[in-house]
């Protein structure tokens, strides 16, 4: 049957087993780096980088759950969960100056921001709608309804598609936001030249999970592209 189809696993299995790895790789190094302390609270550093960037009027909110740090464009304000907030820790001022960075990218009209934010509405309607409509496309393929199935499935081809081209734009924005972040804490003195690996190390696991995951994908909308071309070789 289609729904267990091995070439789907031999497609996604690389990404999945890339993502459980480096899952594995941000919560080791989130845990290993909150051991080793820092000068300055996770609040502080960000309160201190968006000062000394003119960025005064962009609050800072402490918010529940665990590793739900994020800067929110729309409002101006920057979103972290208690541990990072209150942590005085490598892991706590590493994750606070990367979303801090992220405000920096805002300010300045960074482009790749720019415009991964104009593409958050049609990622997450090509997610949800995208796959949906490839899940239908795909029964209706099998059904005297096949044509209208064809269509049905190529829309959710094109739908996932903008999510993986989201996926895509959102790469530079994190790397960016990630080498702001270790410009600034080593600028302020937050954080010394020799102690820079330690904030490194879970900014680059924090982005090997967002690489991880735009590979998983890539390879769904490589399958799926596959898929549909064998389908309509086929009659
Ligand atoms: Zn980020």
């Amino acid at each position: 049957m289609f729904f267990i189809n091995p070439m789907f696993l031999l497609f996604i299995a690389p990404a999945v087993l890339l993502s459980l790895v480096a899952q594995w790789m941000v919560r080791s190094a989130y845990e290993r780096m909150s051991r080793v302390r820092a000068p300055a609270s996770g609040y502080e550093a960000a309160r201190r980088i968006l000062d000394a960037n003119g960025l005064r009027d962009v609050d800072i909110e402490q918010v529940p759950g665990k590793m739900s740090d994020h800067y929110d464009p729309g409002a101006k304000v920057l979103r972290l969960s208690s541990e990072v907030y209150r942590g005085y820790s490598m892991a706590a001022v590493g994750i606070a100056a990367h979303e801090a960075g992220h405000a920096l990218q805002d300010a300045k009209r960074y482009a790749p921001l720019v415009v991964r934010n104009l593409a958050v509405p049609a990622a997450s309607f090509g997610s949800g709608i995208g796959t949906l409509m490839l899940f239908v496309g795909m029964l209706m393929v099998f059904t005297v309804l096949a044509p209208l199935g064809k269509i049905v499935f190529l829309a959710g081809i094109v739908a996932f598609g903008a999510t993986v081209a989201f996926q895509l734009i959102n790469l530079p924005v994190e790397f960016d936001a990630s080498s702001r972040a270790k410009i600034q804490l080593v600028n302020l003195g937050i954080v010394s030249g020799p102690e820079l690996p330690y904030v490194s190390k879970v900014l680059n696991a924090a982005a090997l999970t967002y690489v991880a995951a735009t590979l998983h994908s890539i390879m769904t909308l490589a399958y799926y592209v596959l898929y549909f071309m064998q389908a309509t070789s086929r009659n």
